[in-house]
């Protein structure tokens, strides 16, 4: 997904000329439709998000194209979502757009970042961090931005993307906390390319729907409109499911984006020395409008397409286990399809994430001692532990009952107070990676089925690895391929980081229409 981030070419910022609002084509000439219309929902709904990095603060005629994206999709009845810059927001105020700021408004109001490519970005920072400190950290810096968004347009923005790919897991537990999902398209996480929720974040990121008509090429509609067609056709044997559709209002408009031009390989000028970046010609304008416009006019053809918004998706992918009230019966049965690694678990309650799993069969074990068998309300706020674990086991560990129900008392009382998977678990004088505690607590749960007292005898801590980090993609350049990372930069500390936060993981199910 990285050519779809933030610079694309290398024009050098040789012309300055900008497009005024008047030379700017503007106006959709159809009449604005209306988009609550209701009409009978189909039984497999395509649900596509289109959404719009709106980030350039540098070139004005940006501004503009913001303005024209969405009159355009005003006129045809739908409802995108605008990601904004905080800085963005400020200078919009401040050139006195508010013909800008009042057509957005219309649309849903999503969040991209304090100032997005000026040094350092997100994954810059976070990756010197603990988990701990960068989430202050983020909430710290970003919070300025989403501050400065609220403040302009009046809502709290309903979606974060990170600027480029300078993702990190440390924003996780700070969204969790704005009321926000995670909306981009990158390649840090994914669950075979569906949505997902990342420390109870609904995380739509390396969607495999991801589309999008090209604004440069003369067939770039066409070839858009078939890909659209195609994604529909297997989403809809899949059920139905969602497209994922990003542009930028500033590729509308310019031949290289704004902070390719000043920001390029970690430059950081001064803001009096920053240049814009060249402009297209009037036909490649046009080129791009034309594509972009027929694309959409082509997705809202089907009767099964309903555009959404950020704010609106999240009841699309309710997380069911939230509302069950779980008993042994179904904590057993979700540990034994889950097997010896931790992962998620997909059950017919809804999807559990190893995190979630463990909360609740730590809390169900220590009941069991006392023979006491009762329901268990999902905790969905956990985190994965800050720091690595102990040296995976070689080979089984055996512990004898009294010290099980210690680090069960122990552990339990973590997960409580700190909100957090520990890295480990200490069985008297030796720590064991909380892995290996937990599928030892699942062989005692697969040898007593049923709501029985433990069996008697030594329990066996088998090696065992955390089977849901299988999703974290390795720290490897194609994920730091950013034209405004400094050459060469790599996060090897934020992905150890994102690996253990991987114990907060599991598939996000779409709701049955
Ligand atoms: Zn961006």
């Amino acid at each position: 997904m990285a050519r779809f981030f933030c610079v694309l070419g290398f024009f050098l910022a040789g012309n300055f000329a900008q497009l005024s609002a008047q030379e700017s084509p503007q106006k959709p000439t159809s009449k604005p439709a209306n988009p609550t219309v209701e009409t009978p929902s189909p039984a497999k709904p395509i649900y596509v998000l289109l959404w719009f990095d709106t980030e350039d603060y540098i070139l004005p005629a940006s501004d503009d194209a913001a303005l024209r994206l969405a009159n355009f999709l005003k006129a045809e009845g739908i409802r995108g979502t605008f990601k904004l810059v905080g800085e963005k927001a400020k200078v919009l105020k401040e050139r006195g757009r508010n013909d800008v700021i009042e057509a957005l408004k219309y649309h849903d109001i999503g969040y991209h970042s304090t100032n997005h490519s000026i040094p350092p970005s997100p994954a810059m920072y976070l990756n010197a961090l603990g988990f701990e400190e960068g989430v202050r950290e983020f909430r710290r810096r970003e919070g300025k931005g989403r501050q400065t968004v609220h403040e302009v347009f009046g809502v709290w923005p309903s979606c974060y993307g990170q600027p480029g790919s300078s993702w990190g897991p440390q924003s996780y537990p700070v969204l969790r906390d704005w009321d926000m999902i995670y909306l981009d398209a990158g390649r840090h996480v994914s669950i075979a390319g569906k949505p997902c929720r990342m420390g109870g974040v609904l995380n739509l990121y390396q969607l495999e729907n991801t589309i999008r008509a090209d604004l440069k090429t003369q067939n770039g509609m066409e070839e858009g409109n078939a890909k659209f067609t195609a994604a529909r056709d297997k989403l809809l044997a899949e059920g139905g499911g969602i497209v994922s559709v990003v542009y930028h209002p500033c590729e509308f408009i310019h031949k290289e984006f704004w902070d390719g031009v000043n920001f390029r390989k970690g430059a950081s000028p001064d803001r009096k020395d920053w240049k814009l970046p060249a402009i297209k010609t009037p036909e490649e304008e046009a080129l791009a409008w034309r594509n972009f416009e027929g694309f959409v006019r082509h997705m809202k053809r089907f009767p099964e397409v309903r555009f959404v918004t950020a704010r609106e998706i999240s009841a699309k992918y309710p997380d069911n286990a939230k509302s069950v009230a779980w008993e042994s019966r179904q904590i057993a049965s979700a540990l034994s399809a889950m097997g010896k690694d931790p992962t998620w678990v997909q059950t017919r309650n809804g999807a559990l994430s190893p995190a979630e799993l463990l909360d609740l069969t730590v809390k169900a074990s220590r009941d069991r001692f006392a023979n006491n068998f009762r329901t268990y309300q999902l905790r969905t706020d956990l985190a994965g532990p800050s720091t690595a674990s102990p040296a995976l086991l070689e080979k089984p560990l055996k512990a004898p009952t009294y010290l099980v129900r210690q680090a069960l008392a122990e552990v339990s009382e973590q997960l409580e107070q700190n909100g957090q998977i520990p890295p480990a678990v200490w069985l008297g004088s030796t720590a064991i990676p909380s892995e290996s505690f937990f599928a030892g607590l699942r062989n005692a749960w697969e040898k007593a089925p049923g709501n029985v007292p433990f069996a008697e005898g030594d329990w066996e801590f088998p090696p065992a690895r955390l089977k849901a980090a299988d999703a974290i993609e390795p720290d490897e350049g194609r994920l730091w391929n950013w034209v405004i990372f400094p050459e060469g930069f790599r996060a090897p500390n934020l992905m150890a980081h994102a690996r253990r936060q991987a114990w907060t993981l599991k598939p996000a199910d779409l709701a049955k229409p």
